[in-house]
């Protein structure tokens, strides 16, 4: 351990680790981030197929502003921040069998011009209004929740204040997403498309909560597409951590946490490496935190995810193929007819979907390509042809919604390949044809997959299902019940998604810093950005 420095010991480099470390080595403290893989990033990694990177985890980047405050909070130089571009298209919405598609836009009246369009002018203005609603209802809740540690029901209702419950009680207060829908569209295929944006914290439409329409708001304030790809934002991050003194350990696996005293000291890692530490940040998902503690404390942890709460998995295919017959944006979804049916296989029947969506990320086309020349994720131009891809290939994600099992199941390729054959024939029913001339040109990866690579989601890529009203408040937060030891990441609050991880992060690093100046002792700590927490009198367990 640094003499003379206070030792942290950051478990895990995706995004909520990295921030984490970034922060506390900014302060100040020793920092030392372990990682099982051999990069940083998490979900948030390229796989190589057929030569090329592909971005197999996230494509969907949004809330710029919290990594703009970040940067800004870690000093970086404008070259030390990846380079974003703002989306024209948000998205373009096909449904199976029908030819005309819908995109929505950056620029909110071109979606209401083009809903208008597509389905009726009426529908245009409900759109108009939908969006008003979900900007409200956003604007509630992002400092009493996102910005916040952990809230409690009872202290949001407080911080909410007469005008945001009066904003959230005209939802409905305990109506579904779904419900909320039926009664803002008549168009089926409008509601569809809205309802769709649960599934960004992997809950169905039919069991989250009317407040995840400021998911739609979120999106409709910008998306951005990433040079070099979503591995180029952790690079970023990590190049930060350590520009700012931390170590960063590829390779390295936690097998436990040292507790004691009753407070965590330390981690020994896979091979029996000890390595001391004032505190220890857990990014991991926060289910398998208890399989990492002695098992007199493993009660200490948050209790792990019951399978059936668990949010979605994915099935996902990495491809590098030729594409005709469909204007392909760089995000797409293709929707299919009984959108309940979707949620019905997996959350009830445990089962991948018969009529499942199936999101397209064409990560060559949209403003500003990726970028990514090989397998090593190096940001550069391709040398590619116009979209970037060799040969006329282009690199694209395909991802389906999939029950979170695979700690209970293979997923073989007797469950797959009927999947990809399903998927393959919504998109040719859209128009869309895929040209797989080897198997070469595609990598899947399975729930099976996903729990390998995050030990104990079971594949379910975003912690708990967000189901119900007050799933929101059922996270765990930052501080767990042992003194020293702290959670980051999408499994924890305030929810999943680059950003949201990112946010946790910050919540980590504060509330630990909190912690650590006993000399504190404010009812409520406020960190750069609004944020505020519990100071050390407090927290959970200081
Ligand atoms: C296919 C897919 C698509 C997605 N799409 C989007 C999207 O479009 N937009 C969006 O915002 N979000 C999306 N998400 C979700 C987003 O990627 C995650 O919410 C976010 O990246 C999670 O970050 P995290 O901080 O929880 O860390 P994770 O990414 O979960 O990383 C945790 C890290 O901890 C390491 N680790 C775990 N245990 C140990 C141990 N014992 N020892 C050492 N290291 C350990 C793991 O190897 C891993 O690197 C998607 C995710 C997936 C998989």
């Amino acid at each position: 351990m640094p003499e003379g420095r206070r030792h942290v010991v950051v478990v895990g480099a995706g995004v909520g680790g990295l921030v984490a470390a970034a922060l506390l080595a900014r302060r100040g403290l020793a920092v030392t981030v372990l990682e099982s893989a051999d990069a940083p990033g998490g979900k948030m990694r390229p796989l190589t197929v057929d030569g090329v990177a592909v971005d197999a985890g996230p494509t969907v980047l949004t809330m710029r502003w919290v990594f703009d405050e970040l940067f800004d909070e870690l000093g970086a130089a404008p070259g030390q921040r990846p380079a974003l571009t703002p989306l024209d298209v948000l998205a373009r919405h096909a449904w199976r069998g029908q030819p005309d598609t819908l995109d929505l836009f950056a620029d909110r009246r071109r979606s209401a011009e083009a809903i208008a369009r597509f389905s009726s002018p009426a529908e245009g203005r409900r759109f108009e209004r939908f969006c008003d609603e979900a900007a409200r209802v956003y604007a509630q809740l992002e400092g009493p929740y996102i910005r916040s540690s952990r809230p409690r029901f009872a202290q949001m209702v407080g911080d909410l204040g007469v005008r945001g419950l009066a904003t959230l009680a005209a939802l409905g207060p305990f109506s579904t997403l779904a419900q909320t829908l039926g009664r803002r569209f008549t168009d089926p295929r409008l509601q569809q498309l809205f309802g769709r944006y649960a599934t960004y914290c992997g809950a169905s439409p039919w069991a989250a909560p009317a407040t995840l329409m400021l998911v739609s708001h979120v999106e409709q304030t910008g998306v951005w597409s990433v040079a070099g790809g979503m591995a180029a934002l952790a690079r970023c991050l990590a190049g930060l951590a350590a520009g700012a003194g931390a170590t960063l350990r590829y390779g390295a696996t936690l097998e436990q946490v040292v507790i004691e005293r009753g407070r965590a000291c330390g981690v020994v890692l896979t091979g029996g490496e000890r390595i001391a530490a004032d505190a220890v940040v857990f990014n991991g998902d926060a289910s398998r935190l208890g399989h990492h503690l002695p098992p007199e404390l493993t009660g200490a942890a948050p209790v792990p995810v019951a399978p059936a709460a668990r949010s979605l998995s994915a099935v996902t295919w990495a491809l590098h193929v030729r594409t005709r017959g469909f204007a392909l944006e760089r995000h797409n979804v293709f929707f299919d007819a009984d959108y309940a049916s979707e949620f019905d296989d997996i959350f009830r029947r445990r089962r991948l979907p018969e009529r499942g969506t199936v999101y397209v990320c064409a990560q060559d086309r949209g403003a500003g390509t990726l970028g990514l020349p090989g397998g090593t994720g190096e940001t550069g131009e391709t040398g590619h042809d116009g979209r970037g891809g060799h040969n006329g290939r282009e690199r694209l994600l395909a991802l389906i919604n999939a029950p979170a099992d695979g700690d209970r199941r293979s997923f073989d390729a007797s469950e797959i390949e009927p999947c990809q054959t399903r998927c393959l024939g919504l998109l040719s029913d859209c128009g869309l044809t895929l040209e797989l001339d080897s198997p070469a040109q595609v990598v899947s990866r399975t729930p099976a997959d996903f729990q390998r690579l995050f030990p104990g989601s079971g594949g379910a890529l975003y912690g708990a299902a967000t189901h119900g009203w007050m799933s929101l408040f059922r996270r765990s937060g930052a501080a767990t019940r042992l003194p020293g030891l702290y959670l980051a990441g999408g499994s924890v609050h305030p929810g999943p998604g680059v950003p949201m991880a990112a946010m946790s992060g910050r919540l980590a690093a504060a509330t630990l810093l909190a912690h650590l100046d006993s000399t504190r002792r404010s009812s409520r700590v406020r960190i750069s950005g609004g944020m505020s927490m519990p100071s050390a009198t407090t927290a959970a367990t200081p």
